[in-house]
C-alpha cells in the first residue's frame, strides 16, 4: 500500500514509534528511524526491519531538542530517498511532578521534544510534500491532547499544543493533497509509561500496584492497555489514500478514556 513512499518516524527506536516504523515497512515504505539507544541494538533493529520487508531503512541520530539537527535529518532523508512523504512526529518524554515543584529543565525538555520538534519537522518536510502534492503528517499526541491529568503540566501543555499545530497546518495545506492528523492514544505499555510509575507513586503516595490499577488503568474504561500495534494500524490507515479526507483530526484510541 505504501510502496515507493518514504516514512520518517521520530522516536522510533522504542515503543509506539518502533511499532509504527515496522507497520509502515510492512506496507512497503522506506523508513528513516530516529531516536536514542545503544548503537548495536539500533543497527540490529534497522537491519531486521529492512530484511523482513525488503525495504530501505536508514537511521538518524538527530536530537529532537536541536532544531538544526531536525532540519538536517529531513534534508538527508530527501537526498537519500528523494522525499519524505510521511512524517510521524512521535518522539516524546514524560515527567510527573506537582507544577510548583516541576523542574524547569524537565519543562523545557518536554516542550522541546513533545511539541517544538513537531513544528521543526513539519517546517522542514512540508516544502517537499507541497512539491509532490502528496503528504501525510501524523503526530502521536495523546489522550492528554484532549483532557488533563494532575502532575503532568508540561506533557499536557505540549500535547494540547500538538492539537493546535495539527489543526492549523491541516487548514494551511488542505487543498494540496497533504493531510495532518494527531493520534491520541490512552495508556500504552512502553518504557515511557513504565518510567513514570516511581514518580507517580511519590506524587500520589501510592504503591506500584495502586498506580497501575487506580491511576493508569482507572482512566481506561476497558481496563486494558492499548497496544503499540493498534496505534500503528491507525497510523497506517491515516497514511493510506482511503484516509485522504481525514485532516485536522485528533483521533482518540484510548479504550474509552475521553468518552467519560
Ligand atoms: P518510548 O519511551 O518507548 O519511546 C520514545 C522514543 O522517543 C524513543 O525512541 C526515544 O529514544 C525517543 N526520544 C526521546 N527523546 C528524544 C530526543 N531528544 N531526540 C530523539 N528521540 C528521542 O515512549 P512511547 O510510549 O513509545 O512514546 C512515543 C510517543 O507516544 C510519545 O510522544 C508519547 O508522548 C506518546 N504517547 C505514549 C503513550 C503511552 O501510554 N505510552 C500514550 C499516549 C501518547
Amino acid at each position: 500500500m505504501l510502496g515507493g513512499k518514504t516514512a520518517l518516524i521520530t522516536g522510533s527506536t522504542s515503543g509506539i514509534g518502533l511499532a509504527i516504523a515496522k507497520a509502515f515497512a510492512g506496507q512497503g515504505a522506506n523508513i528513516v528511524l530516529n531516536g536514542f539507544g545503544d548503537k548495536g541494538t539500533i543497527e540490529t533493529l534497522r537491519a531486521e526491519i529492512a530484511n523482513a520487508n525488503g525495504v530501505e531503512v536508514r537511521y538518524s541520530a538527530a536530537d529532537m531538542t536541536k532544531p538544526a539537527e531536525i532540519a538536517a535529518m529531513v534534508a538527508e532523508a530527501e537526498t537519500e530517498f528523494g522525499a519524505v512523504d510521511i512524517l510521524v512526529n512521535n518522539a516524546g518524554i514524560q515527567h510527573v511532578a506537582p507544577v510548583d515543584e516541576f523542574p524547569i529543565d524537565k519543562w523545557d525538555a518536554i516542550i522541546a521534544i513533545n511539541l517544538s520538534a513537531a513544528f521543526h519537522g513539519i517546517r522542514a518536510a512540508l516544502p517537499g510534500m507541497k512539491r509532490k502534492k502528496w503528504g501525510r503528517i501524523i503526530s502521536t499526541a495523546s489522550a492528554h491532547a484532549l483532557v488533563a491529568s494532575p502532575f503532568k503540566s508540561a506533557y499536557v501543555t505540549a500535547k494540547h499544543g500538538i492539537a493546535g499545530l495539527t489543526k492549523t497546518v491541516a487548514l494551511e495545506v488542505a487543498t494540496q493533497g497533504i493531510t495532518v492528523n494527531a493520534i491520541c492514544p490512552g495508556y500504552v505499555w512502553t518504557p515511557l509509561v513504565e518510567k513514570q510509575i516511581p514518580d507517580t507513586m511519590k506524587a500520589r503516595n501510592l504503591t506500584e500496584e495502586q498506580v497501575k490499577r487506580d491511576v493508569i488503568l482507572a482512566a481506561q474504561p476497558t481496563k486494558e492497555f492499548v497496544t503499540a500495534e493498534e496505534v500503528a494500524s491507525l497510523a497506517v490507515y491515516l497514511a493510506s489514500d482511503a484516509a485522504r479526507s481525514i485532516t485536522g483530526s485528533l483521533l482518540p484510541i484510548d479504550g474509552g478514556w475521553t468518552a467519560a
